[in-house]
């Protein structure tokens, strides 16, 4: 449903909120959507560096599907990424999309998230419009993270985009029925997937990275440990 380079593994994390659907493991009326292109079996243990230590941010899963598994533990080995502001918009939304990429940089933890604002590239990280709908994603944003051949635990590159058949605002209003919302309440949720943070819904609903149709302009505490178990 989507391309990614040649031989990466690529997972997809959408949501919205649908009546009549939950996701499978948690409380919310978000539907998560998890696709994988690229199957690839392997023990996640057997491959997690030692100093790994998942239970340090017990709030977050951490963990994703992977074809057929259920992985835990993939994560950017260089703690740091270059992005770029591919929507094209300007003004108020623009200035959205750059505060959440310096709100996830300020986070006191070991990943850098860095503004290349070069027109070229190239970057590990993209924010971009599209049309979901036509790629079967009825939400407003979705993100896709990207990991080396044969190391799909050491994520290499991630892009979300923004769907363009939404309305986008910036005073924080979100309406799923006419198909509005926020742009630094989605953005800054869809980045947190960039660094691989996951739905931490079932204990804590009030963070970015649990998705509601609400404004979420500030990192939670849950938003920062979760970044630090990985990255510090
Ligand atoms: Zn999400």
């Amino acid at each position: 449903m989507c391309t990614s380079g040649g031989g990466t593994n690529e997972r997809l994390s959408a949501e919205g909120e649908l009546p009549d659907h939950h996701r499978p493991r948690g409380g919310s009326r978000w539907l998560t959507t998890k696709l994988t292109i690229t199957l690839a079996i392997a023990v996640a243990a057997a491959i997690l560096p030692a100093s790994f230590s998942p239970q340090s941010a017990s709030a977050y899963e951490l963990c994703g599907w992977v074809g057929q598994s259920w992985v835990c533990g993939a994560r950017w080995n260089s703690h740091s990424a270059s992005w770029h502001d591919n929507t094209g918009w300007t003004g108020s939304k623009q200035t959205a999309v750059s505060s959440a990429g310096a709100k996830w940089n300020a986070v006191p933890d070991t990943f850098s998230l860095t503004y290349d604002s070069s027109p070229y590239g190239p970057y590990q990280a993209t924010v971009g419009l599209a049309n979901l709908d036509v790629l079967g994603i009825p939400y407003p944003g979705a993100t896709w993270t990207y990991t080396a051949p044969g190391d799909r635990y050491n994520i290499n590159g991630a892009q979300s985009l923004l769907n363009s058949t939404w309305t986008w605002n910036t005073t924080g209003y979100f309406n799923v029925s006419t198909k509005s919302a926020d742009v630094l309440t989605v953005i800054l949720h869809e980045m947190g997937h960039w660094m691989f943070l996951n739905h931490p819904c079932a204990t804590q609903p009030g963070a970015v990275m649990c998705s509601q149709p609400v404004a979420k302009w500030n990192l939670t505490n849950d938003d920062i440990q979760g970044m630090q178990a990985l990255y510090y």
